[in-house]
Formats: C-alpha cells, structure tokens, sequence
C-alpha cells in the first residue's frame, strides 16, 4: 500500500516547482502596517505604486466608445492584430523615434508589457537556460524566468554608471549562458536615462553570444525638461539581435485598458505569435482601434501630463533634500529614486516614514538587492495628496522636526 504511485505524488494543492521558484514577496510586513493604520482611521497617502491617476484622454475613450458600439469588433481577434493597429504602431515608430517598422512581421499587439515580457520567457527559455535581468528591475525579469523553469542573472545597476549595469563586467559563464537580456529606459525604478553607449554595447553583446535583447520601452513618452527618450531600435543592428515592447499603460494614462506592442526582430516576433496562438486569443479588436487613436493622436495631452509630473517631482525632490535626502530630479518616469538617510536600511526608512508621516514609500530592496539603500516615490497621486504628504514630510521628518 505504501508504495502505491498516489502516495509520491505531492499533495493536491501544492503549486509547481516553477511557481515556488518565483522569489516571495518580502513586504508583508509593510502591508499589514499600512493595513493596520488605516483601520485605525489614520489617513496614509500611498507613494508606493506607479498607476496614473488622471483618466485617459478623451480622444482614447471616444475612439474605444465608437469601436465598440461596432458588432463587427466583437468577435475573436487574431493574434496578429488588427492591420491598422499594426500600421499606427509602425507610422508612430517612424515619426517619434527614426525607426522603419515593417507593419507586416514586425510588430504585433501584446496584452501589456507584463504579459509579453513574461510570454518571451516562456518562448526563448528552456531549464538551464539564463536570462540577465536588471537589478534592482521589474519583477517579472525575474519571475518570469524562473516560470519558464530557466534563471534570471542579476546585472546590477550601478549609480557611478548612471545606473547602468556594467555589460563588461558579466562573467564570460553567464554571456554564455544567457538567451535574453532586459533593459529598461527610462529606468523603473530608479528614473534613468539610458547612458550614451549603453544600447551599442548591448548591440555588440548580443552578437557576439546570441542574446535576445528585450528593451522594455514603458516610459519614452513620460520624460522632463526637453529630454526626448529613443527607442532601442535605433540603435544601429538592434533589429537583428532585439525586441522593444511599447507600452501605451504609462505614457496615455491606459494601465487598465493592457495595451502594448512587441517590434524589432521578425523571427524572435515570430516565436512571440506562435507561443500566444497556444495561449490567448490575441487584443480585443475594439482596445486596438483605441490604441489607434492613442498613437495617431496629439501629443498634447502627453506633454500636460508630463508638465504634471514635473511639477509633482519638484515638490517631492525640495521636501526630500529639507529632510536631508539627496537627490536628484529624475529626467524620465514616474519615480523618485532616492538613497535612504545613513543609519538606515531601506525598509527600516520606509517604516520610519510610515509611521512618523504615513506616507508609504517603496523600499528599494523591492526591486532587487541592488535596490537595497534606496526608496522609491511614486508620481501617480493628486496634488493635494501629493502636497499633503510633503508637508507630513517636512513636519515629521526634517532635522529638528
Ligand atoms: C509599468 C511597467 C510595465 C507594465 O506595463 P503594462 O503594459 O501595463 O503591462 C512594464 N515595465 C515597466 C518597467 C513598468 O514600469
């Protein structure tokens, strides 16, 4: 009876050894406190979390209003995307960025950033097989991976490089190793700007040990003070070793709607299609037509709510150095990035403001272990809150206070 096959199973409920792999979320401990507080009717204003707060721009939602009053967009999509979706995406490329997109093999739709990012894992990776993923980063560079049963190699972000990761200095093992690469910039979380030479040498990598570079481009279009983010994909050669995913959620204010795209590479967007046939049923036909009007539509609303954000920064970046943070205004996203005071790590400093201000903070050991030392604020909250939170700032934390 004991040796009955049953008995060797693992217990009904008891989630794959991929899912067990996916690092655990460590901040339970700062979640319960903040749940605590507001029970106890305190008023905690969240920086935490990157979600616009102003609603889409009415041309998006007027578009998606038409689009789907239209019998004809409710049936199944295809994968592929709709011909329009892809032509805006490639006409958008061209005009914002210098890149030629070929609209018929060359892009297609995505349910998101998160959702391609995670599904170029489970199409390029195997077990055994590496991916380099920014530290400190977003999460599913990481998890995504490990789902996929491979690994994830940490680069970390360096501030001395303008939080680059030192392509130089990854081990000869892991190059050889790796089948993708992440990037990201504007960085989230640490609101970089890609660093002169960084996307060429990444370029040269690649070649040299057939690495698929995904450049997620989730913040070209939220950027500061006249700096006008590129795509990776004008890198010279970038095409025959990469693969931008462009996502509308940040830039037009479209979190909720799952919007994006994947371009470059014909043959890496290729395998992208033939896994997603396997596993959705591609964007729903009415989300592209909006995504349309996004992409062909006035840059206008892009640049208030830039102007928004700026001024949002400001406010934060003076409160934080009254309280003896140093640090700089970010030239792109939706973040300050911040070194925690001396004496303090980064979860006992969000704690500390947590209890002294409630405000939430990210700590920055969130985003990996390079993040260790570092905070982060989000910009995605009203003004009045935003303003709330710098005098609790300046009131409970300032030298003397
Ligand atoms: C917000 C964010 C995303 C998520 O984009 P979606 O298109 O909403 O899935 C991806 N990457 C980074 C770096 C982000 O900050």
């Amino acid at each position: 009876m004991a040796t009955s096959p049953e008995r060797t199973k693992r217990p009904l409920t008891e989630p794959s050894r991929r899912l067990e792999a996916v690092p655990a979320y460590m901040f339970a401990e700062l979640e319960r406190r903040v749940a605590e507080k507001r029970k106890a009717g305190i008023d905690v204003i969240s920086l935490g979390i990157g979600d616009p707060d102003r609603p889409t721009y009415p041309e998006i939602v007027a578009a998606m209003q038409t689009a789907v009053a239209d019998p004809a967009n409710h049936r199944y999509p295809s994968n592929r995307g709709r011909e329009e979706f892809r032509n805006s995406c490639a006409g958008f490329y061209a005009e914002r960025f210098g890149v030629d997109i070929d609209p018929e093999t060359e892009v297609m739709p995505a349910l998101g950033a998160k959702e391609c990012i995670y599904h170029l894992c489970s199409a390029f990776l195997d077990p055994g097989d590496v991916a380099l993923a920014s530290d400190p980063g977003y999460p599913v560079y990481t998890g995504g991976p490990a789902l996929a049963g491979a690994a994830a190699t940490l680069m970390p972000l360096r501030a001395e490089l303008g939080f680059a990761p030192d392509l130089d200095g990854i081990p000869v093992d892991d190059l050889e190793r790796a089948r993708l690469m992440f990037l990201n910039y504007p960085n989230n979380p640490t609101g970089a700007i890609a660093p002169e030479g960084l996307f060429e040498r990444a370029v040269e990598l690649a070649r040299e040990h057939e690495i698929l570079v995904v450049h997620d481009n989730a913040y070209s279009e939220t950027t500061y003070e006249g700096y006008v983010a590129p795509s990776f994909l004008a890198t010279p050669g970038a095409k025959e070793v990469g693969v931008e995913v462009f996502s509308l959620s940040k830039g037009f204010n479209m979190t909720g709607w799952r919007c994006a795209a994947v371009l470059g590479n014909p043959d890496a967007i290729a395998s992208y299609w033939r896994l997603k046939t396997n596993v959705d049923s591609g964007m729903f036909e009415a989300l592209q037509m909006a995504g349309v009007a996004a992409l062909a539509g006035p840059r206008g609303p892009i640049e208030e709510m830039n102007v928004i954000y700026a001024r949002r920064r400001d406010l934060l970046v003076d409160a934080l150095r009254e309280i003896g943070v140093d640090v700089e205004p970010p030239k792109g996203t939706i973040y300050v990035w911040a070194p925690v005071p001396d004496g303090h790590t980064s979860v006992s400093f969000a704690e500390l403001v947590l209890e002294e201000a409630a405000v939430v903070v990210s700590p920055g050991s969130m985003y990996g272990p390079s993040g260790e030392g570092f905070f982060r604020i989000s910009l995605t909250t009203h003004d009045e809150r935003i303003a709330e939170a710098v005098t609790r700032l300046r009131e409970h934390l300032a030298p003397g206070a």
